[in-house]
């Protein structure tokens, strides 16, 4: 069975040397994480639990500068390196996906 939450985080950022991004701008970013595992006492695991170890991780880069973290923050990776550092704070195979603002996600 399959579990999700959804959380927010707002992030400044540029892209170096894009047209567009390469300003300094400001995203609203959502992320949805979905775990896997079997049911037990008629839960997989606690929702407060899930969204602790989800939110341990995300507060590290809220109303940060993702720039100061990565050298190219494109959504691509970000969804990397919150992979990566979700990877260590959950015991649960999961799916992450990272919109920056609306329309515009990658998975992973
Ligand atoms: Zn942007």
């Amino acid at each position: 069975m399959r579990l999700g939450v959804t959380e927010h985080i707002d992030c400044a950022h540029l892209l170096p040397g894009h047209a567009k991004c390469g300003q300094l701008h400001g995203h609203t970013y959502t992320i949805e994480v979905a775990i896997e595992g079997e049911k037990s006492g008629g839960m997989v695991v606690d929702f407060a639990e899930l969204r602790t170890a989800i939110r341990g991780v995300l507060q590290r880069y809220d109303h940060r500068n993702w720039n100061d973290v990565l050298e190219f923050p494109s959504v691509e990776n970000i969804c990397e390196l919150l992979s990566g550092q979700l990877r260590e704070a959950l015991r649960f195979p999961f799916v992450i996906r990272v919109h920056e603002g609306r329309g515009k996600w990658a998975e992973m």
